[in-house]
């Protein structure tokens, strides 16, 4: 038996008539660009998020950068955010002219330290940017409580947690502004790049929307400079697809976590931790433990797949040494890029094979 470490074609054939459905009636229409499915993809994510307004894009990364714009993020600008995420979080940041300030994570939950933002404040921070990593939510009323003493802006980058709730609240619907990725292996993947930038501020959503699509207002009147971010109408309409099935989607990967959770107890591994004031949405599932690198060799003998978000912490990139910073400067985060080690996780995975995963660690761990 392989295991792999996510299964998009299992996904697929789940759904298969209902995906094949909506790219035909895309082609029979030949609505390509900003097509219906793009509005109603469109009203249909920000309704699952609890907010006003969704703008899609065609990647996470290009709604970040519109994030950016639309927050007035510019020449000089800091953001303070965390160093344990997906590059894509700060990539568009240099492109605005405005630079990462790094606060180490709480090792237990991930996610940025609240307690450590505070001193990372001066004169020229405009926004924080909590990653919810992995799918589990930062402690956002920490955050919005120091952004709004301090009149900063929020900006959510919830790439890995659509569906996740910080008491009750939806990720991406805290801040002033968040961000989706639709890469294939998010919890909502299209089949290709996509993204979208979400918020109730109507003025965020009206800015966003004229970037995306050249600052046009209408075919040949330009009111920004704009880009050419749109998100491509087949997939809206692949996405609308497995939007309604993501509630049951997110509850089967909560039911695994579940169950890998009951299966590792009591080991020397560290599992994930959902206090219960969030609900995490597993878009993936990482253990921590010092023998890292010797547990995965031993799982891909038997072939099961891991993987490691993220081996190499952002202050430590080659890309972003201009920045200053060296080893040593964030100990939780450099600890957990040493010790972190992601498991199978997809809603179809079955409970054999999270007991498989279970017993095959338990074997390299020896008891
Ligand atoms: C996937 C991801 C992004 C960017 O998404 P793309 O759609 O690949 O551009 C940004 N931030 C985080 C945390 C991500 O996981």
């Amino acid at each position: 038996m392989t295991i792999p470490l996510v299964d998009l074609k299992a996904q697929y054939l789940s759904i298969k008539d209902e995906i094949d459905a909506a790219i035909q009636r895309v082609v029979d229409s030949t609505s390509f660009i900003l097509g219906p499915d793009v509005r109603a993809f469109e009203e249909e994510f920000a309704r699952f998020c609890g907010v006003q307004h969704a703008v899609g894009v065609d990647s996470g990364t290009a709604a970040l950068h519109l994030a950016f714009l639309a927050c007035g993020i510019g020449p000089g600008d800091e953001v303070i955010t965390t160093p344990h995420t997906f590059i894509a979080t700060i990539g568009m940041l240099g492109r605005v002219g405005a630079r990462p300030v790094f606060v180490d994570i709480d090792p237990q939950t991930y996610n940025i330290d609240p307690t450590r933002i505070e001193a990372a404040i001066t004169e020229r921070t405009k926004a924080i940017m909590p990653v919810h990593l992995y799918g589990q939510p930062a402690e956002m009323d920490s955050i919005l409580e120091i952004a709004d003493r301090h009149g900063l802006k929020v900006i959510e980058d919830a790439a890995q947690a659509h569906g996740a709730e910080y008491k009750g609240r939806r990720a991406g619907s805290m801040g002033h502004v968040a961000i989706f990725s639709f890469y294939p292996g998010k919890n909502l993947g299209a089949y290709g790049d996509a993204g979208a930038l979400v918020t109730n501020d109507g003025e965020i959503a009206e800015k966003a929307r004229l970037l995306r699509n050249h600052g046009r207002r209408d075919k040949y009147e330009h009111l920004l400079q704009g880009f050419n971010y749109r998100i491509d109408t087949l997939q809206a309409a692949i996405l609308r697809a497995k939007l309604a099935h993501l509630e049951e989607w997110n509850e089967a990967r909560r039911r695994h976590a579940a169950t890998y959770r009951e299966l590792l107890s009591d080991l020397d591994l560290v599992l994930p931790y959902e206090p219960g004031h969030v609900r995490a949405v597993y878009h993936l599932l990482v253990v921590r433990l010092p023998e890292r690198d010797a547990l995965r060799e031993h799982l891909r003998d038997r072939g099961i797949s891991t993987g490691i978000h993220y081996p190499i912490p952002l202050h430590l990139q080659p890309a972003y040494r201009h920045l200053g910073y060296k080893e040593g400067d964030f100990p939780a985060t450099e600890e957990c890029a040493r010790q972190v080690l992601s498991l199978p996780m997809y809603p179809e995975l079955t409970p054999t094979q999270v007991e498989e995963v279970a017993r095959a660690i338990k074997e390299f761990l020896r008891v």
